[in-house]
Protein backbone atom coordinates (compact mmCIF):
# COMPACT_ATOMS: atom_id res chain seq x y z
CA UNK A 1 0.00 0.00 0.00
CA UNK A 2 1.57 3.37 -0.76
CA UNK A 3 1.01 5.86 1.78
CA UNK A 4 -1.38 6.81 3.33
CA UNK A 5 -1.56 5.64 0.39
CA UNK A 6 -0.84 5.74 1.90
CA UNK A 7 -3.66 4.53 -0.38
CA UNK A 8 -7.06 5.65 0.14
CA UNK A 9 -8.55 8.22 1.70
CA UNK A 10 -8.20 8.94 5.92
CA UNK A 11 -10.91 6.13 7.26
CA UNK A 12 -13.52 6.09 9.54
CA UNK A 13 -12.46 6.49 12.94
CA UNK A 14 -14.16 4.95 16.04
CA UNK A 15 -13.31 6.48 19.13
CA UNK A 16 -14.76 3.87 21.23
CA UNK A 17 -14.54 4.13 24.67
CA UNK A 18 -14.37 0.35 25.22
CA UNK A 19 -11.63 -1.70 23.54
CA UNK A 20 -13.73 -3.51 19.74
CA UNK A 21 -12.86 -7.03 18.24
CA UNK A 22 -13.37 -7.16 14.99
CA UNK A 23 -12.97 -10.91 13.66
CA UNK A 24 -11.42 -11.96 10.43
CA UNK A 25 -10.86 -7.51 10.83
CA UNK A 26 -7.65 -5.90 8.63
CA UNK A 27 -4.24 -6.29 10.42
CA UNK A 28 -5.26 -9.15 12.36
CA UNK A 29 -1.91 -11.61 11.72
CA UNK A 30 0.34 -8.35 10.70
CA UNK A 31 3.13 -6.82 13.43
CA UNK A 32 1.67 -5.41 16.61
CA UNK A 33 3.72 -1.98 16.89
CA UNK A 34 3.81 0.15 20.17
CA UNK A 35 4.39 3.89 19.98
CA UNK A 36 8.13 2.72 21.16
CA UNK A 37 8.86 0.90 18.06
CA UNK A 38 7.93 4.07 16.03
CA UNK A 39 10.16 5.90 17.65
CA UNK A 40 13.06 4.02 17.60
CA UNK A 41 12.39 2.45 14.13
CA UNK A 42 11.84 5.61 11.70
CA UNK A 43 14.84 7.53 9.74
CA UNK A 44 15.07 10.47 8.02
CA UNK A 45 16.89 11.45 4.70
CA UNK A 46 18.02 14.60 2.61
CA UNK A 47 16.10 15.93 -0.15
CA UNK A 48 18.34 17.56 -2.35
CA UNK A 49 15.93 19.03 -5.00
CA UNK A 50 11.88 19.50 -5.70
CA UNK A 51 9.94 16.59 -7.30
CA UNK A 52 8.12 18.88 -9.68
CA UNK A 53 10.79 21.80 -11.07
CA UNK A 54 14.40 19.98 -9.70
CA UNK A 55 14.90 23.55 -7.71
CA UNK A 56 17.55 23.87 -4.88
CA UNK A 57 15.87 26.49 -3.67
CA UNK A 58 13.11 25.88 -0.56
CA UNK A 59 12.19 27.94 2.41
CA UNK A 60 10.73 26.52 5.92
CA UNK A 61 6.97 26.08 5.88
CA UNK A 62 6.19 24.06 8.91
CA UNK A 63 7.05 21.39 11.35
CA UNK A 64 5.43 18.89 13.51
CA UNK A 65 6.10 16.59 16.20
CA UNK A 66 4.99 13.11 15.75
CA UNK A 67 6.05 9.91 18.45
CA UNK A 68 9.00 11.94 19.41
CA UNK A 69 10.17 13.17 16.40
CA UNK A 70 10.25 16.54 14.27
CA UNK A 71 8.93 16.58 11.11
CA UNK A 72 9.86 19.22 8.43
CA UNK A 73 8.38 20.33 5.65
CA UNK A 74 9.69 23.07 3.12
CA UNK A 75 8.57 25.54 0.36
CA UNK A 76 9.93 25.38 -3.15
CA UNK A 77 10.88 28.62 -4.17
CA UNK A 78 10.25 27.93 -7.43
CA UNK A 79 6.97 26.11 -8.44
CA UNK A 80 5.58 26.70 -4.21
CA UNK A 81 5.71 22.58 -3.89
CA UNK A 82 5.82 21.99 -0.35
CA UNK A 83 7.48 18.59 0.33
CA UNK A 84 8.78 16.82 3.43
CA UNK A 85 12.69 17.29 4.00
CA UNK A 86 14.36 15.77 5.42
CA UNK A 87 12.02 13.13 4.37
CA UNK A 88 11.02 9.35 6.27
CA UNK A 89 13.21 6.83 4.42
CA UNK A 90 11.56 4.59 2.41
CA UNK A 91 12.10 2.00 4.54
CA UNK A 92 9.90 3.57 7.74
CA UNK A 93 7.46 4.27 4.97
CA UNK A 94 7.28 0.42 4.34
CA UNK A 95 7.70 -0.85 8.11
CA UNK A 96 4.44 2.46 8.69
CA UNK A 97 2.35 0.92 6.44
CA UNK A 98 2.47 -2.65 7.03
CA UNK A 99 2.30 -1.90 11.07
CA UNK A 100 -1.58 -2.33 12.97
CA UNK A 101 -1.39 1.53 14.55
CA UNK A 102 -1.42 2.47 10.51
CA UNK A 103 -4.48 0.45 9.91
CA UNK A 104 -6.43 0.33 13.02
CA UNK A 105 -5.39 3.12 14.65
CA UNK A 106 -3.92 1.56 17.83
CA UNK A 107 -1.70 -1.42 18.97
CA UNK A 108 -3.02 -2.44 22.36
CA UNK A 109 -6.50 -3.58 23.75
CA UNK A 110 -6.48 -0.27 26.17
CA UNK A 111 -8.72 2.46 25.77
CA UNK A 112 -7.41 5.14 23.65
CA UNK A 113 -6.13 7.94 26.31
CA UNK A 114 -5.78 11.41 25.32
CA UNK A 115 -2.45 11.46 24.73
CA UNK A 116 -3.11 8.96 21.70
CA UNK A 117 -5.78 11.11 20.42
CA UNK A 118 -2.84 12.02 17.11
CA UNK A 119 -2.13 8.00 16.26
CA UNK A 120 -6.22 8.04 16.36
CA UNK A 121 -7.23 10.79 14.23
CA UNK A 122 -3.88 9.61 11.96
CA UNK A 123 -4.55 5.81 11.16
CA UNK A 124 -7.19 4.07 9.37
CA UNK A 125 -9.03 2.87 12.76
CA UNK A 126 -11.20 0.26 11.95
CA UNK A 127 -10.88 0.82 7.99
CA UNK A 128 -13.59 -2.10 7.19
CA UNK A 129 -16.22 -0.10 9.28
CA UNK A 130 -16.50 2.61 6.21
CA UNK A 131 -17.95 -0.05 3.82
CA UNK A 132 -21.22 1.38 2.20
CA UNK A 133 -18.95 5.20 2.14
CA UNK A 134 -16.28 3.63 0.69
CA UNK A 135 -18.17 1.93 -2.09
CA UNK A 136 -20.22 4.85 -2.85
CA UNK A 137 -16.94 7.31 -3.31
CA UNK A 138 -15.64 3.80 -5.36
CA UNK A 139 -18.78 4.50 -8.05
CA UNK A 140 -18.45 8.23 -8.08
CA UNK A 141 -15.06 8.16 -9.02
CA UNK A 142 -15.95 4.64 -11.80
CA UNK A 143 -18.32 7.15 -13.21
CA UNK A 144 -15.88 10.18 -13.62
CA UNK A 145 -13.23 7.41 -15.13
CA UNK A 146 -16.35 6.01 -17.39
CA UNK A 147 -16.35 9.57 -19.40
CA UNK A 148 -13.10 8.96 -20.63
CA UNK A 149 -12.42 5.34 -20.89
CA UNK A 150 -15.05 2.72 -21.60
CA UNK A 151 -16.11 -0.81 -19.95
CA UNK A 152 -13.84 -3.26 -20.80
CA UNK A 153 -10.51 -1.13 -20.58
CA UNK A 154 -8.32 -2.78 -18.66
CA UNK A 155 -7.04 -1.01 -15.42
CA UNK A 156 -4.90 -1.23 -12.32
CA UNK A 157 -5.28 0.80 -9.21
CA UNK A 158 -2.24 1.89 -7.55
CA UNK A 159 -2.52 1.69 -3.40
CA UNK A 160 -6.20 0.22 -4.07
CA UNK A 161 -5.99 -0.93 -0.14
CA UNK A 162 -8.82 -2.84 0.64
CA UNK A 163 -10.49 -3.03 -3.51
CA UNK A 164 -13.74 -1.23 -2.69
CA UNK A 165 -12.53 0.85 -6.31
CA UNK A 166 -11.46 -2.52 -7.47
CA UNK A 167 -14.88 -3.86 -7.01
CA UNK A 168 -16.71 -0.75 -8.33
CA UNK A 169 -14.63 -1.36 -11.83
CA UNK A 170 -15.57 -4.86 -11.90
CA UNK A 171 -19.27 -4.35 -11.09
CA UNK A 172 -19.09 -1.87 -14.33
CA UNK A 173 -17.62 -4.27 -16.63
CA UNK A 174 -13.65 -3.04 -16.40
CA UNK A 175 -10.80 -5.53 -15.90
CA UNK A 176 -9.59 -4.40 -12.89
CA UNK A 177 -6.15 -4.81 -10.85
CA UNK A 178 -4.82 -3.56 -7.67
CA UNK A 179 -1.42 -3.30 -6.24
CA UNK A 180 -0.90 -3.50 -2.43
CA UNK A 181 2.04 -2.88 0.23
CA UNK A 182 -0.32 -4.40 3.49
CA UNK A 183 -0.57 -8.28 2.74
CA UNK A 184 -3.88 -7.67 5.67
CA UNK A 185 -5.54 -5.41 3.22
CA UNK A 186 -4.73 -7.16 0.32
CA UNK A 187 -5.96 -10.26 1.80
CA UNK A 188 -9.27 -8.21 2.91
CA UNK A 189 -9.86 -7.51 -0.47
CA UNK A 190 -9.12 -10.86 -2.22
CA UNK A 191 -11.63 -12.92 0.59
CA UNK A 192 -14.52 -10.35 0.79
CA UNK A 193 -14.51 -8.06 -2.11
CA UNK A 194 -13.84 -10.49 -4.63
CA UNK A 195 -11.10 -8.55 -6.20
CA UNK A 196 -7.59 -9.16 -8.18
CA UNK A 197 -5.28 -7.60 -6.29
CA UNK A 198 -1.50 -8.08 -6.63
CA UNK A 199 1.26 -7.94 -3.27
CA UNK A 200 3.61 -5.52 -3.52
CA UNK A 201 5.18 -2.10 -4.48
CA UNK A 202 4.41 -0.33 -7.26
CA UNK A 203 7.49 1.58 -7.19
CA UNK A 204 9.15 -2.16 -7.56
CA UNK A 205 6.84 -3.61 -10.07
CA UNK A 206 8.42 -4.59 -13.37
CA UNK A 207 5.61 -3.58 -15.92
CA UNK A 208 5.56 -4.08 -19.80
CA UNK A 209 5.72 -0.73 -21.53
CA UNK A 210 1.95 0.21 -22.54
CA UNK A 211 -0.09 -2.53 -20.57
CA UNK A 212 -2.98 -0.85 -18.98
CA UNK A 213 -5.62 1.68 -20.41
CA UNK A 214 -6.18 3.40 -17.27
CA UNK A 215 -4.43 3.74 -13.59
CA UNK A 216 -5.70 4.86 -10.79
CA UNK A 217 -4.43 6.27 -7.42
CA UNK A 218 -7.11 7.34 -4.87
CA UNK A 219 -5.71 9.47 -1.54
CA UNK A 220 -2.19 8.74 -2.16
CA UNK A 221 -1.49 12.17 -3.57
CA UNK A 222 0.65 13.00 -0.72
CA UNK A 223 2.49 9.88 -0.21
CA UNK A 224 4.63 8.71 -3.25
CA UNK A 225 8.43 8.32 -1.98
CA UNK A 226 9.33 10.14 -4.89
CA UNK A 227 6.38 11.68 -6.87
CA UNK A 228 7.91 12.00 -10.00
CA UNK A 229 9.42 9.02 -10.14
CA UNK A 230 6.28 6.95 -9.67
CA UNK A 231 4.42 9.09 -12.15
CA UNK A 232 6.95 7.89 -14.64
CA UNK A 233 6.48 4.74 -13.98
CA UNK A 234 3.05 5.08 -14.39
CA UNK A 235 2.86 6.84 -17.42
CA UNK A 236 5.37 4.63 -19.08
CA UNK A 237 2.66 1.62 -18.26
CA UNK A 238 -0.04 2.94 -19.81
CA UNK A 239 -0.70 2.76 -23.50
CA UNK A 240 -1.19 5.92 -25.67
CA UNK A 241 -4.50 7.29 -25.26
CA UNK A 242 -4.50 6.27 -21.87
CA UNK A 243 -5.73 8.05 -18.59
CA UNK A 244 -3.93 8.54 -15.37
CA UNK A 245 -6.67 9.36 -12.91
CA UNK A 246 -6.13 10.38 -8.85
CA UNK A 247 -7.14 12.90 -6.64
CA UNK A 248 -5.42 15.58 -4.49
CA UNK A 249 -5.47 18.04 -2.22
CA UNK A 250 -4.56 21.52 -3.18
CA UNK A 251 -2.34 22.72 -0.32
CA UNK A 252 -2.96 26.59 -1.07
CA UNK A 253 -6.22 26.52 -1.35
CA UNK A 254 -7.55 29.23 0.27
CA UNK A 255 -10.31 26.84 2.26
CA UNK A 256 -6.76 24.70 3.86
CA UNK A 257 -7.20 27.11 6.42
CA UNK A 258 -10.81 25.86 7.59
CA UNK A 259 -9.32 22.11 7.30
CA UNK A 260 -7.40 22.45 10.92
CA UNK A 261 -4.58 19.98 11.01
CA UNK A 262 -6.23 17.43 8.00
CA UNK A 263 -3.43 15.90 5.78
CA UNK A 264 -0.67 17.21 8.44
CA UNK A 265 0.47 13.88 9.09
CA UNK A 266 3.94 12.00 9.31
CA UNK A 267 3.39 10.09 6.16
CA UNK A 268 2.26 13.15 4.10
CA UNK A 269 5.67 13.73 1.57
CA UNK A 270 4.70 16.67 0.00
CA UNK A 271 1.57 18.35 -0.97
CA UNK A 272 0.49 20.02 -4.88
CA UNK A 273 -0.95 22.57 -5.67
CA UNK A 274 -3.04 23.66 -8.56
CA UNK A 275 -0.44 24.82 -10.36
CA UNK A 276 2.45 22.44 -9.48
CA UNK A 277 0.79 19.30 -10.70
CA UNK A 278 -0.28 20.52 -13.58
CA UNK A 279 3.46 21.46 -14.13
CA UNK A 280 4.53 17.54 -12.98
CA UNK A 281 1.82 16.06 -15.39
CA UNK A 282 2.72 17.92 -18.80
CA UNK A 283 6.50 17.27 -17.51
CA UNK A 284 5.62 13.88 -18.41
CA UNK A 285 4.28 14.14 -21.12
CA UNK A 286 0.30 13.97 -19.80
CA UNK A 287 -2.53 16.26 -21.27
CA UNK A 288 -5.24 17.10 -18.54
CA UNK A 289 -8.81 16.05 -19.28
CA UNK A 290 -10.48 16.77 -16.00
CA UNK A 291 -10.06 18.97 -13.24
CA UNK A 292 -13.03 19.15 -10.77
CA UNK A 293 -13.36 19.36 -7.01
CA UNK A 294 -14.15 16.11 -5.48
CA UNK A 295 -17.15 15.13 -3.52
CA UNK A 296 -17.01 12.78 -0.60
CA UNK A 297 -19.35 10.14 0.91
CA UNK A 298 -18.88 9.98 4.19
CA UNK A 299 -20.47 10.75 7.86
CA UNK A 300 -19.93 13.30 10.53
CA UNK A 301 -18.23 11.05 12.64
CA UNK A 302 -15.53 11.07 9.80
CA UNK A 303 -15.52 14.45 9.22
CA UNK A 304 -14.94 15.24 13.07
CA UNK A 305 -11.81 12.56 13.18
CA UNK A 306 -10.54 13.93 10.16
CA UNK A 307 -10.00 17.07 10.83
CA UNK A 308 -9.76 16.79 14.64
CA UNK A 309 -12.62 18.39 16.08
CA UNK A 310 -13.49 16.65 18.87
CA UNK A 311 -17.15 18.76 19.34
CA UNK A 312 -18.14 18.47 16.24
CA UNK A 313 -18.14 14.38 16.63
CA UNK A 314 -19.75 14.75 20.23
CA UNK A 315 -22.77 16.56 18.98
CA UNK A 316 -23.25 14.24 16.15
CA UNK A 317 -23.40 11.43 18.72
CA UNK A 318 -25.58 13.22 20.86
CA UNK A 319 -27.98 13.40 18.12
CA UNK A 320 -27.62 10.18 16.99
CA UNK A 321 -26.20 11.03 13.21
CA UNK A 322 -22.82 10.48 13.40
CA UNK A 323 -22.97 7.50 10.34
CA UNK A 324 -25.39 8.94 8.83
CA UNK A 325 -24.41 9.07 4.72
CA UNK A 326 -23.47 12.65 3.35
CA UNK A 327 -22.57 13.53 -0.15
CA UNK A 328 -20.38 16.54 0.48
CA UNK A 329 -17.84 18.84 -1.70
CA UNK A 330 -14.31 18.43 -0.50
CA UNK A 331 -13.05 22.33 -1.59
CA UNK A 332 -9.60 22.28 -2.15
CA UNK A 333 -9.73 18.53 -3.11
CA UNK A 334 -9.62 17.53 -6.80
CA UNK A 335 -10.26 14.70 -9.00
CA UNK A 336 -7.88 15.18 -12.01
CA UNK A 337 -7.76 12.88 -15.09
CA UNK A 338 -4.79 12.91 -17.37
CA UNK A 339 -4.36 11.07 -20.67
CA UNK A 340 -1.33 10.41 -22.62
CA UNK A 341 -0.96 11.78 -25.64
CA UNK A 342 -2.67 9.33 -28.23
CA UNK A 343 0.11 9.03 -30.86
CA UNK A 344 3.93 9.19 -29.62
CA UNK A 345 5.89 12.21 -31.12
CA UNK A 346 7.72 11.17 -33.69
CA UNK A 347 11.33 12.27 -34.75
CA UNK A 348 11.84 13.79 -38.07
ZN1 LIG B 1 9.78 23.13 -7.34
Amino acid sequence: MQVIKVASSLGVVENQTEPQTIQGGIGEEICNWSRSDWTSSIDFEEVPTCYVCASTKRIPAFEKSFFDHSFHWVRCSDCGLVFQSPRLTKESLDLIYNSELYWHGRSDANPPSAESAEELRLGYNNYEMGHPYRMAQARQRVRALSRHLPPGSRVLEVGCAAGFFLAALKQAGYDATGIELSAAMAEYGRSRLDVDIQLGDFDQLEIPPESYDGITAWGCDSNFHDVRETYSHMVEALRPGGILAFNYFDFDHPARILQGSFKQVYNAIYYFNRSNVTRLLNSLGLEIVSHSTEFQYTCLEEVASMTGRRGLQTLARTLGIQRSMLRLPIVGSYLLLARKPPHPARRH
